[in-house]
């Protein structure tokens, strides 16, 4: 029977499978299957690969007993890659993430809300020594005329090529407008929202 799987289109017979989760759709892993590792996992419902680095087949789950159960099988327009839906019968990655795949660039566009919610900590439960404490003690006249202090502040330095000391001032300005933001009880994804929505009519 003509399979609708090409496994000769590469030299080392191997077709790319992506694993995503049935019920979250979250992208669990990738592995690549011969035949012989597809024909097995069609005949038990549990993902088996073929390892590139054990050079065999690879089911996985065979010592973790962390499975992948087959739920569909999809292929591609051409018949060189798979898209498994699967149950995983517990985490997937072999470092106990539910998932194989981190953001790379993690951290720094995180820290911004990570930052939010200590100012917003800052706001629920003052604290005497906290400078950010005082600004909301001030009110939202004071900390918008703060952000637009710290933005006059951002404009003389970009005058100047000192780019530590325009660094800090763009520094103070995200900060205090993370602040303002926060005093009008918005964060973040709410103005992120608005630039997507701007970004989406182009
Ligand atoms: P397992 O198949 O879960 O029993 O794990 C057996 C071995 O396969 C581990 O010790 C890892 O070397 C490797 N392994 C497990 N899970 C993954 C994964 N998601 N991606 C790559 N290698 C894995
Ligand atoms: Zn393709
Ligand atoms: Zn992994
Ligand atoms: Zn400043």
């Amino acid at each position: 029977m003509d399979s609708p799987v090409n496994f000769d289109k590469s030299p080392d017979g191997l077709v790319p499978a992506v694993v995503q989760d049935a019920v979250t759709g979250k992208v669990l892993m990738l592995g690549y299957m011969n035949q012989e590792a597809y024909e097995k996992t069609q005949a038990e419902g549990i993902v088996t690969f073929f390892s590139r680095s054990k050079q065999r087949l690879w089911t996985k789950g065979e010592t973790s007993s962390n499975f992948l159960h087959v739920h569909d099988i999809l292929v591609d327009c051409d018949g060189d890659t798979l898209l498994i839906k699967a149950a995983p019968a517990g985490p997937t990655c072999h470092t106990g993430a539910d998932t194989c795949f981190q953001e790379i660039n993690q951290g720094k566009g995180q820290f911004l809300n990570y930052l939010q919610g200590v100012i917003r900590d800052r706001k629920q439960n003052p604290s005497d020594a906290s400078y950010t404490t005082k600004l909301f003690a001030r009110g939202v006249n004071k900390i918008a005329q703060k952000v637009g202090e710290e933005a006059v502040e951002l404009v003389i330095e970009a005058k100047d090529d000192n780019d530590d000391l325009f660094k800090g001032e763009a520094a103070d300005l995200l900060f205090h407008f993370l602040v303002l933001l926060e005093q009008k009880n918005l964060d973040l994804d709410d103005i992120i929202a608005v630039l997507q929505k701007r970004h989406a009519k182009q």
